[in-house]
């Protein structure tokens, strides 16, 4: 069954150093939530927490109707992957599913039937007999994730669970989480340091930064309405650009680039072209308002292309420019 999580001015420090700072989150039964943010900002620390593998320093953590912020981690109802997926290494990969209905005293028989269950749901029923050393890197993953499911849990944790995969294999493995997400319709609350995975995967993008929830929202939200500087410079694709009222941003395919000036446009030279396939990415230095980045189709580029150090003009709709709190 899904559950609603509830942080509550949710708090964790190490000595004086306050890695997680009072913060106020829901999380709606069935939600696939995205904690995103830079190395350091107390992503894992919130994680542990929810898991239980953390003592919380302040705050509360309520799962459905109970406040489970000092109950014990295999009595929560959660479950946590880890970002090194931290399987038992003797144990085939039957067992290593088995493993936590084992230590809830479940009879052999039914443990058995469950992590195969789960094995099938992962793709990876016919490896049951093998050890993780003759796993690749994405067969252990989906282990992984048959184990944290076994328990049923209503939330599952997970840790930055793509990041030990080639890009290609990251990508395949971030459809198919999504996937067992829609189907099993529990909360999964997962890890990341990648822009690109949290816009991808998430109902609910929530971006950190030093302890903190700079913003919240859909995945469109945070991209098109970043409350913040930081948010739109760490969701990438914007332009900051501060004008006498306060600082804006604007997304870089919202840049049009005119080689002849025209109203309202600032003049600009070329300082880099990077071709990314359907884009190309220009950036440019205009002046005071200092480098500006433009993502152009790579059809309109091409049409009309220029050099670097080549002197242009760049322009936007004033409707495209969006304010920053600060
Ligand atoms: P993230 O997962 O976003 O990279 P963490 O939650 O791991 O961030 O860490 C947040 C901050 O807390 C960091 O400055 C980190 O060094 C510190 N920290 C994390 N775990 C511990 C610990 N066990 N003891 C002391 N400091 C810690
Ligand atoms: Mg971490």
């Amino acid at each position: 069954m899904p559950v609603a999580l509830e942080c509550i001015s949710l708090t964790k420090s190490y000595g004086d150093m306050v890695a997680v700072n009072a913060i106020d989150q829901k999380f709606e039964a069935g939600t696939y939530a995205c904690l995103l943010g830079p190395s350091g900002c107390g992503k894992s620390s919130t994680l542990r927490m929810i898991a239980g593998h953390e003592m919380v320093t302040s705050g509360d953590i309520i799962l459905g109707s109970d406040n489970i912020t000092d109950v014990a981690p295999a009595k929560r109802e959660t479950s946590m992957m880890f970002q090194n997926y931290a399987l038992f290494p003797h144990l085939s990969v039957l067992d290593n599913v088995a493993f936590s209905l084992k230590v809830r005293g479940i009879d052999k028989a039914t443990r058995y039937k469950e992590a195969e269950k789960l094995l099938d749901l992962v793709d990876m029923g016919s490896y049951r007999d093998r050890l993780p050393s003759q796993l690749s890197g994405g067969q252990q993953q989906r282990v992984a994730l048959a184990r944290a499911l076994v328990t049923k849990p209503s939330l599952l944790l997970l840790d930055e669970p793509l990041s030990a995969l080639d890009p290609f294999l990251r990508i395949r493995m971030r459809t198919e989480l999504k996937r067992l997400q829609r189907e099993l319709g529990i909360t999964f609350i997962h890890v990341t340091h990648s822009q690109d995975e949290a816009l991808a995967l998430a109902d609910l993008v929530i971006v950190m930064n030093e302890g903190k929830i700079e913003q919240a929202g859909s995945a469109r939200e945070i991209f098109n309405q970043p409350k913040t500087e930081f948010v739109a410079r760490f969701i990438g694709g914007h332009n900051v650009l501060l004008q006498t009222d306060g600082k804006h941003a604007i997304r870089a395919d919202k840049i049009a680039i005119t080689k002849s000036a025209g109203e309202g446009t600032v003049a600009a030279q070329v300082s880099a072209i990077e071709f990314l396939g359907t884009t190309v990415s220009v950036s440019m230095e205009a002046g005071d308002l200092g480098e500006i980045v433009a993502s152009v189709s790579e059809n309109s580029f091409f049409d009309d292309a220029y050099d670097v150090g080549e002197k242009v003009h760049v322009g936007w709709e004033a409707q495209d420019l969006h304010k920053l709190a600060g």
